[in-house]
């Protein structure tokens, strides 16, 4: 028997059945798409992984079987900042706002993996007088511990002791795109009920992808290493059930991307036997090979080409249709953060907007159409007529 690094045989994460179905393969590719490099040679030298996505037969959830946890470590030096984008902020405002809206006046809320607790302040700003207080675990979290009255964070994992030490109970716990990042999702759920307490009449609010979208549009840049879980409806309420939550709503939103989910603390509940036919993702599995070479083949006609984004999109799309660093000119990124670096993997430069002119490119590849209009007038302020591509 061979030894790998990942468990053997597959077993579905979230059932155990061992009926598994093989959705998509990948070798070699990058396991941090939020870590750009300083040089090129360090780009090309960075961690690498496999994708091995399977779909269960029993209970539909699709998983990357080649995920190995121990490469992966969230530690102070990560970075995933969208909220410098005006749709993404706009995405944010609306959501806090459900939560403020779904809670008596006087609630706690507690996120679970705030990062740099941007989404925390937000409730804090958007519901004055509304929420005793806005609390934020991670430990990544790198801020001051009270920046401001009413809202306090910790960097650690949320667990029993620190459910305990919040003066009135929590009453409504966030998790806004960890689900999808974490090895046994129904483990994460339920270590959070079981920190609440077996009393808690806490509600639950989770927002993760949804593969629906990324089936349906044969979407390459949103499967990545860092996401080893990829829900649909049915697979998250299956597994909030799972993890000891009563599921009140789940919704598609920020244009069909993400599932919002919104449930209250009960009794955990089998995952029920409901596969679904699993068309989606046979068809996905069918189309991806070809959408890479129906890229490669566009890049080739229209070069010079950018793509805008140095994010996990951009960065999954550049190392996807072009791991040697040959169509793609460089990636465009408005974080100058991200400006100067080399994308992991493949070695691909990033550069402000303002390079556009000195890049001169045909072609602008767009990692996310919900930017389209806020992009395109970017480009044009620069005087650039390139094409736009939705990628
Ligand atoms: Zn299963």
């Amino acid at each position: 028997m061979t030894q790998t690094s990942v468990a053997s045989p597959a077993a579905c994460p979230l059932c155990g059945s061992q009926a598994l179905t093989p959705v998509l393969e990948r070798t070699g590719v990058p396991v941090f798409q939020n870590a750009l490099l300083a040089t090129a040679a360090a780009a090309r030298a960075a961690p690498r992984g496999d994708l091995a996505l399977l779909r269960c037969g029993d209970c539909g959830f699709t998983h990357n079987h080649a995920f190995n946890p121990q490469l992966i470590a969230y530690g102070a030096d990560y970075e995933n900042d969208q909220s410098l984008s005006r749709t993404f902020a706009r995405h944010l405002d609306a959501m806090a706002d459900r939560v403020i809206g779904a809670l008596p006046v006087g609630a706690t809320v507690l996120e679970v993996g705030c990062g740099q607790g941007g989404f925390v302040r937000r409730l804090a700003q958007r519901g004055p007088g509304r929420l005793r207080a806005a609390l934020g675990f991670d430990p990544a979290y790198r801020g001051p511990r009270e920046p401001e009255p009413g809202v306090r964070f910790e960097a650690s994992l949320f667990d029993r002791q620190a459910a305990a030490s919040v003066p009135g109970g929590v009453d409504a716990v966030v998790s806004r795109h960890v689900i999808e990042h974490v090895s046994d999702p129904v483990g994460f759920i339920a270590a959070i009920r079981a920190a609440l307490g077996t009393e808690s009449e806490a509600r639950l609010f989770v927002e993760t992808p949804t593969v629906d979208w990324i089936f349906a549009g044969t979407v390459l840049q949103d499967v990545f290493y860092e996401h080893c879980n990829y829900f649909t409806a049915d697979t998250l309420h299956a597994t909030l059930q799972a993890g000891g939550f009563i599921v009140d709503q789940m919704d598609c939103v920020f244009d069909g991307q993400y599932l919002w989910a919104e449930a209250r603390a009960g009794a955990p509940v089998p995952v029920p036997r409901a596969a679904g036919d699993g068309q989606a993702a046979m068809r996905y599995a069918a189309a991806v090979t070809a959408e890479i070479a129906h890229w490669q083949a566009q890049l080739q006609r229209g070069s010079p080409t950018v793509v805008w984004g140095a994010g996990a999109k951009g960065v999954t799309f550049a190392t996807t249709i072009d791991p040697d660093a040959t169509l793609i000119a460089g990636l465009i990124d408005m974080n100058p953060g991200k400006q100067g670096r080399f994308v992991p993997v493949s070695g691909h430069p990033v550069y402000a907007p303002a390079a556009l002119p000195m890049l001169a490119p045909r072609q602008i590849v767009i990692m996310n159409p919900n930017y389209r209009a806020e992009i395109a007038a970017d480009v044009a302020a620069l005087g650039i007529t390139a094409d736009i591509l939705d990628g």
